[in-house]
């Protein structure tokens, strides 16, 4: 199973000023790192890589304006911890559209994106609306596939 990279040139500066927020170094710090490994990246561990030069409510205020713009989306791992993964471009201010399987780790944790694989349509009582449907799958990720052979 191949995991979508997130595209490394992605220009940042562009993409904080399309969603009308101030390009700061903050800002592009956490930018870096969520999308610096293919899996997404837990708040506590970005606490642990900025928490030095970035404090915690911030911390806690950049992803919540990022995740309100539609720049990056939450997932929950296994321990219900928060992580965060980039957007597609076609997500905009309180209108996610990343509806696609999210893969977990049970081992390592980690969480995948799998963009590639999207939700089944679910079939739902009348007078039901859908606004959104999250669907992880568990398992084993290719590395900790390799340790256990
Ligand atoms: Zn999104
Ligand atoms: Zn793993
Ligand atoms: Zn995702």
């Amino acid at each position: 199973m191949t995991v979508q990279t997130t595209e490394k040139n992605r220009d940042f500066h562009k993409l904080l000023k399309q969603n009308g927020l101030k390009v700061t170094p903050h800002r592009l710090r956490v930018l870096n790192e969520i999308t610096h490994k293919n899996a997404a990246i837990s708040q506590p561990d970005l606490e642990k890589i900025v928490g030095k030069e970035i404090d915690r409510v911030t911390l806690y205020r950049i992803l919540s304006s990022f995740e309100e713009k539609g720049i990056v989306h939450k997932i929950f791992d296994l321990h219900g911890t928060a992580t965060y993964a980039i957007c597609t471009s076609d997500c905009t201010e309180n209108h996610h559209h990343d509806q696609h399987v999210h893969f977990i780790c049970s081992v390592c944790n980690s969480v995948y994106c799998l963009q590639e694989i999207s939700l089944p349509k679910i079939p739902l009582p009348s007078h039901f609306t859908l606004h959104s449907i999250a669907l992880n799958a568990v398992g084993l990720c290719d590395h900790c596939q390799k340790d256990a052979d």
